[in-house]
């Protein structure tokens, strides 16, 4: 069995009717690139920038980041690499010298792009590292925690001048690098329309929009059966948000841990999902699943999902329509 996935690692990720779908693996480590490159995934979908800046004294200095995320492209050797910019607060505590003020309820606070744009002088020297590692090989910037369209205008101009700036300095900086939005808080999937023409790409982020479109903490063992994105209510927006980046012409991800469960692989294809991005520790497990339907039969099954009304439902559906080959 573990023999047989292994052998999966130089096999595509294509579906029974042969349809590529890419598979990119979350990564936060030398070893997770490592592991990302060797088991072929597509590049690196999400890189949790948060690692540097925890359990540390001090602030990480733009050439401790430039390195790390340079290495990040090299190792990939080409595939795209996606760096999340700092997405500190809630369940990722702050043991930083962000010297962070605590919050009544940090999972609603000043986290992700709300911090990065209160804290110009730490986003900055955060982008600088980012864009002078777009010199190495192709890259992506990926904003957490969007809810308003201020919100990448700010970003936007940021990269804008820091690019300019890096570039006067006479380094080498990628010439439209795309930039794009976590769609994790609700509000920003709902009015995703109102948005889209802002960004470059989109992956939603399955953990936090669970979190908050269910009112259920991801981080809370009692809700654990909760917290869980077979709600009818979460298959409908990851519907409405999927089918809005296809009409737009944008490419769409998956990047919670949602990606990563191989029995949920078929309802995000049958949904319209063409890029997931998981722990490369699941990436072949996928990668199996993928290879185990026909992605036609799924979509022509998607109302039958669209219109369960509860987790039951959805799982009859899985059971059913979603049981595949294997
Ligand atoms: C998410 O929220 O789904 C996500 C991928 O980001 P994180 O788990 O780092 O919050
Ligand atoms: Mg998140």
């Amino acid at each position: 069995e573990r023999r047989q996935l292994h052998r999966l690692r130089r096999e595509p990720s294509r579906t029974l009717d042969g349809v590529d779908i890419r598979l990119y693996a979350n990564a936060e480590s030398r070893g997770d690139v490592a592991e990302a490159h060797a088991l072929g995934a597509a590049g690196v979908g999400l890189y949790r920038t948060e690692f540097l800046f925890l359990q540390r004294d001090g602030l990480p200095s733009e050439e401790e980041q430039f390195v790390a995320y340079r290495d990040v492209v090299l190792g990939m050797t080409g595939r795209t690499v996606t760096i999340r910019t700092l997405d500190i607060g809630a369940d990722k505590a702050d043991g930083s010298g962000l010297a962070l003020p605590s919050e009544p309820n940090p999972a609603l606070g000043v986290r992700g792009v709300r911090l990065a744009l209160r804290r110009r002088d730490v986003f900055t020297t955060q982008l600088r590292a980012i864009l002078r590692a777009s010199g190495y090989g192709p890259l992506r910037i990926l904003l957490p925690m969007v809810a308003r369209r201020e919100e990448l205008l700010a970003a936007r101009r940021l990269v804008r001048e820091v690019g300019a700036r890096l570039r006067r300095e006479g380094h080498a900086v990628a010439e439209n690098i795309p930039l794009g939005a976590m769609i994790e808080v609700p509000a920003a999937a709902l009015a995703l329309p109102a948005l889209i023409d802002l960004v470059d790409f989109i992956s939603i982020g399955t953990n936090d929009l669970v979190q908050y479109l269910l009112a259920a903490d991801r981080g809370n063992d009692a809700l654990h059966a909760l917290h869980s994105p077979l709600h009818p209510a979460v298959i409908q927006l990851l519907h409405q948000v999927l089918s809005t980046a296809r009409a737009h012409g944008r490419p769409a991800a998956v990047c919670g841990e949602m990606a990563g469960d191989a029995p949920f692989t078929p309802l995000l294809l049958a949904l319209g999902l063409e890029e997931f991005s998981m722990h490369p520790g699941t990436l072949l497990e996928v990668r199996r699943a993928v290879r185990a339907h026909d992605l036609a039969a799924l979509r022509r099954s998607a109302p039958a999902l669209l219109r369960a009304r509860d987790q039951a439902g959805i799982e009859r559906w899985l059971a059913t329509a979603g049981a595949g080959d294997n």
